[in-house]
């Protein structure tokens, strides 16, 4: 199946609002998950590339966008917001066809694209300093300052997702980004970059350098001359990223994994917990950071849950993306290795249900797999699989499930299911993450909702209004007027 027509030109960086080669003219190739097939050539960023990006985002802090002003930039973004709702088919399929997700999910990401470019563009001119009541004779306040060039280092899992709450908070406070998109899928990063230069972002505000993570991804996250890194990834990575950006002292937000727990209670309204016990795990084909891979519940409705997501699972069709099925393919033949380890590993446990692969294409297809009864501590139940598999784990009581549920290295995101008010306030404060869910999961993305980690799934937020503090510092004004 071919791309659909592209307004941009995958196989270049984009560098101070000029489409060029890699400088090494060296290429990567993307290919299809669904079906291996070659899809494109992306430019193979070097370190030299980089230097150029951050080069040219100086220069724009020093030209047109370090001068516009809040409402401006709060303009283009939302210029650029209106630009990719008009090419929402293309960038769906863009995005179906590079990462392997369902059109369907694909087509939601574009639109919460759009939403995180009218969310930031709608507050770019709403964040302000403080005036401070002081000693007599002064006059305190303080102002709110972009920290200058910052990086941006995505995943391939949510590309555009990832780059409209980090790039569009970065850009809405009047930094100047230089952005890794990852060497798996790329393809709406470019196509994001090419919509935000129509849309009348100046030249170097954003630039693009694709490439592997150990060349251009290590070159961005070691800059000496960036002010800020933003990463999302594996938590491998960004300990290396954290390492590198501490020697040049520069402020890191690490968006790392997860082992998310939603916890049952008898008391919960099941045919209302259901559908997000079962989808908010598989979505994506599990490549979810936030995906909830561990399913908590009291044992007086344990068996009923069981049951009932058996049935969900058994439901479950797995095809290549534009056939819109309930999942498709993982991102690489690497990724099927991993969680097929996993899924090795669980021989030993219960398997509840699979759902069935319905293609003979030879893409990296997994079928989805429920395992009952996983002791807390077995590796199913510990680590993250980014993979299409859940974990059902019983519980007797309020303080089992929190001691299971905080008992991991991550702390992402959790869900309690229970009508009980004292509970859930008990619970939202107690439970280890940095978002917590009463009766759903997720509440549907969440664009206006700050996210981020505690542990091993990282630190600092994106999202919501929070992300503009966090992509801008303050600078404090004391004048003695007498
Ligand atoms: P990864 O860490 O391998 O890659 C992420 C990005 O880092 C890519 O752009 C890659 O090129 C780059 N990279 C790789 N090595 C690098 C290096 N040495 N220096 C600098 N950059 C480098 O992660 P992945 O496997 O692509 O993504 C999956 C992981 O991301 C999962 O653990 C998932 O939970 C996590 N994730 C987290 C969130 C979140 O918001 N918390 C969102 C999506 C994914």
């Amino acid at each position: 199946m071919p791309l659909p027509d592209l307004f941009f030109d995958p196989s270049k960086c984009l560098i101070g609002g000029h489409w060029q080669p890699a400088s090494s003219g060296d290429t990567l190739d993307l290919t299809n998950p669904s079906d291996g097939t070659h899809l494109a050539a992306i430019a193979r960023g070097t370190s030299a590339d980089v230097d150029a990006a951050v080069a040219a985002a100086h220069a724009a802090l020093a030209g047109d966008w370090g001068r516009a002003t809040a409402v401006e930039r709060g303009r283009i973004l939302t210029r650029i917001g209106q630009l990719v709702l008009e090419h929402t088919d293309t960038l769906a399929k863009l995005e179906a066809m590079d990462v392997g997700k369902p059109l369907t999910q694909a087509r939601n990401d574009v639109i919460a694209l759009a939403r995180y470019m009218e969310f930031y563009g709608g507050a770019a001119d709403k964040v302000h300093g403080e005036t401070i009541p002081y000693m007599d004779g002064y006059t305190v306040y303080t102002l709110r300052e972009p920290f200058g060039v910052t990086g941006h280092i995505v995943p391939w899992n949510y590309p555009m997702q990832i780059i409209g709450r980090s790039v569009g908070a970065a850009l809405a406070m009047g930094n100047a980004c230089v952005l890794k998109p990852a060497e798996e899928a790329c393809l709406t990063a470019l196509a994001f970059a090419e919509l935000a230069q129509q849309a009348g972002l100046p030249a170097g505000a954003l630039n693009v350098v694709p490439g592997l993570g150990a060349e251009a991804g290590a070159a961005l996250a070691g800059h000496s001359d960036i002010q800020h890194i933003s990463f999302t990834g594996s938590v491998n990575t960004g300990r290396l990223v954290q390492t590198a950006a501490a020697q040049n002292v520069v402020p890191v937000t690490l968006e790392l994994g997860g082992k998310s727990p939603q916890l049952v209670f008898a008391d919960a309204d099941l045919d209302a917990a259901l559908p997000f016990l079962v989808n908010t795990g598989i979505q994506n084909a599990g490549q979810t950071c936030s995906a909830s891979s561990r399913i908590l519940v009291e044992r007086s409705v344990y068996d009923e849950v069981t049951t009932r997501m058996a049935a969900a699972y058994q439901n479950m069709r797995v095809a290549p993306a534009l056939e819109d099925a309930t999942l498709g393919p993982l991102i690489s033949g690497r990724q099927k290795e991993l969680v097929s380890g996993f899924l090795t590993k669980g021989a030993d446990l219960q398997t509840a249900a699979q759902g069935q692969i319905i293609t003979d294409a030879p893409g990296h297809y997994v079928a989805p797999t429920l395992f009952a009864d996983v002791p807390p501590d077995h590796t199913l139940a510990q680590d993250e699989i980014f993979g299409p598999v859940q974990a059902l784990i019983p519980f007797d009581s309020e303080d089992e499930a929190l001691a299971i549920a905080n008992g991991t290295k991550f702390g992402l995101v959790a869900s309690i299911w229970s009508q009980n008010g004292a509970r859930q306030m008990r619970l939202a404060k107690a439970l280890k993450a940095g978002q917590v869910f009463l009766n759903n999961y997720g509440a549907g993305g969440g664009v206006e909702l700050p996210f981020g980690g505690t542990g091993h799934s990282g630190h600092g937020r994106e999202k919501g209004f929070e992300a503009l503090f966090h992509f801008s510092q303050l600078k404090t004004v004391a004048a003695l007027h007498g």
